[in-house]
C-alpha cells in the first residue's frame, strides 16, 4: 500500500485526488501520492500521520439534531462518534431518543445494554454500570436514557441531563473528550432535554425542502438556547440528481440555512447494510465514500473547522475532431 505525504501539517484527509466525491469537497491542501501517476487505493487516504488538534474546552458536548426524523442523526452519531474514537479521543455517546432508541442497534451493542440512565437516577445502579463499552474501540462508550419503547420518564428533563454530563466529567477515569447526544426528532420536550447540556450542535439535513424548513426552525431554537456553534451535515446527497437539477445543491442548502458546513455525505447503499449489521460504516475496509465523508466530518469537528460547499463540477466536454481545429 502506498503511503501519503501530507502537504501541510494542518491538512485534513483529502479525497479530491481519489474519489468521485471530489466535486463535494473543498479542495483543501492536497495529500500527494508518492507515485502521482498511480492513484493510491482508497484505504490509503485514511493513513493520516498526525492526530487532529483538539480545539475548544473539553468535554465538548455536541448535540446531533435535525428537526425532521429519518435524515441521518443516529447514523451520524454512530459514525462520527466512532471516527473520533479511532482518532484517539475518548467519546461517550448518549442516546437521548427516548422510546425510539436505536443507536445501540447501529453500533451492534443492543445485547450489552443492561442498565440505562433511568436506573442510575433511581439509584438502582452506578453510572459506570450503565456505560456500555464498544466492542472495537474501548474509548467509545454508549449511554442509553431508557429502555426501548418506554416514554420519557416523568421529571426527566434538561436538568437531569446536565447532571449526567457533570457526572461524566467528574468520573474517576477522567472526563471524556467528547459527549455526543443523539437527539430525537421534533422540537418538543425530548428535543429541549437533549439540547440543554450542549455547547455546540451538528444539524443534519437532507437537501429537500421539508428537511430544510425543520432545520431552519431548529437553528432558531438552538440559538435561543444559547448554542452559537452550529454546523451542518448535508446527508444523502446525489450528484447525478443535482446535475439533473432534481436535487438542491449543497451550495443552495448552505445559502438557505447560512450555517458552516461540517460535511457532505453522499447517498450510499452501504449505510443501510452497515446499519443492519450493527457495524458502522466508518469501520468498513476498504471504506466507502460515505464512510470517508463521515471521517472527514469528524476531523473537522475536532478542529472546529468547516468546509466550503463547492458546486458539482461539470463533466469535461468531449473533444471532438473539429474541436482540435477550434471548431
Ligand atoms: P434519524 O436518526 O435522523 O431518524 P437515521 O440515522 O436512523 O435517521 O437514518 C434513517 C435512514 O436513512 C436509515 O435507514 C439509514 O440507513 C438511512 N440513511 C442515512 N444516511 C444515509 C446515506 N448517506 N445513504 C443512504 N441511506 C442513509
Ligand atoms: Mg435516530
Amino acid at each position: 500500500m502506498l503511503s501519503l505525504q501530507p502537504s501541510s501539517a494542518a491538512a485534513p484527509p483529502n479525497l479530491s485526488s481519489t474519489s468521485k466525491l471530489s466535486s463535494f469537497f473543498n479542495p483543501v491542501k492536497t495529500l500527494k501520492p508518492l507515485r502521482p501517476n498511480h492513484p493510491p487505493p482508497i484505504q490509503s487516504v485514511l493513513q493520516w500521520n498526525r492526530k487532529p488538534q483538539l480545539a475548544g474546552e473539553t468535554p465538548r458536548v455536541v448535540v446531533i439534531t435535525s428537526g425532521k426524523g429519518g435524515v441521518g442523526k443516529t447514523t451520524t452519531t454512530a459514525n462520527v462518534g466512532l471516527s473520533l474514537a479511532r482518532l484517539g479521543f475518548s467519546v461517550v455517546a448518549i442516546d437521548a431518543d427516548v422510546g425510539l432508541r436505536n443507536l445501540d442497534l447501529l453500533l451492534g451493542l443492543e445485547n450489552r445494554v443492561n442498565y440505562t440512565v433511568v436506573e442510575v437516577l433511581n439509584g438502582d445502579c452506578r453510572l459506570d454500570q450503565a456505560l456500555v463499552r464498544d466492542k472495537r474501540w474501548s474509548n467509545f462508550e454508549l449511554l442509553c436514557i431508557s429502555k426501548p419503547r418506554s416514554k420519557l420518564p416523568i421529571g426527566f428533563g434538561g436538568k437531569a441531563l446536565v447532571w449526567l454530563v457533570d457526572a461524566l466529567k467528574s468520573r474517576q477515569e477522567g472526563s471524556p473528550d467528547f459527549i455526543i447526544i443523539d437527539c430525537p426528532a421534533g422540537i418538543d420536550a425530548g428535543f429541549i432535554t437533549a439540547i440543554t447540556p450542549a455547547n455546540e450542535a451538528v444539524l443534519v439535513t437532507t437537501p429537500d425542502i421539508t428537511s430544510l424548513r425543520d432545520a431552519d426552525r431548529v437553528t432558531g431554537l438552538l440559538e435561543c438556547d444559547g448554542i452559537r456553534d452550529i454546523k451542518m451535515i448535508v446527508n444523502r446527497v446525489r450528484t447525478d440528481m443535482i446535475k439533473g437539477e432534481d436535487m438542491m445543491s449543497v451550495l443552495d442548502v448552505q445559502e438557505m440555512l447560512g450555517l458552516a458546513l461540517l460535511g457532505v455525505i453522499p447517498e450510499d447503499s452501504e449505510v443501510l447494510r452497515s446499519t443492519n449489521r450493527g457495524y458502522p460504516l466508518v469501520l468498513n475496509k476498504p471504506p466507502t465514500l460515505a464512510g470517508l465523508a463521515f471521517e472527514q466530518a469528524a476531523w473537522r469537528l475536532v478542529e472546529q473547522d468547516s468546509m466550503k460547499a463547492v458546486m458539482v463540477e461539470e463533466e469535461p466536454k468531449k473533444r471532438g475532431f473539429f474541436s482540435l481545429f477550434g471548431g
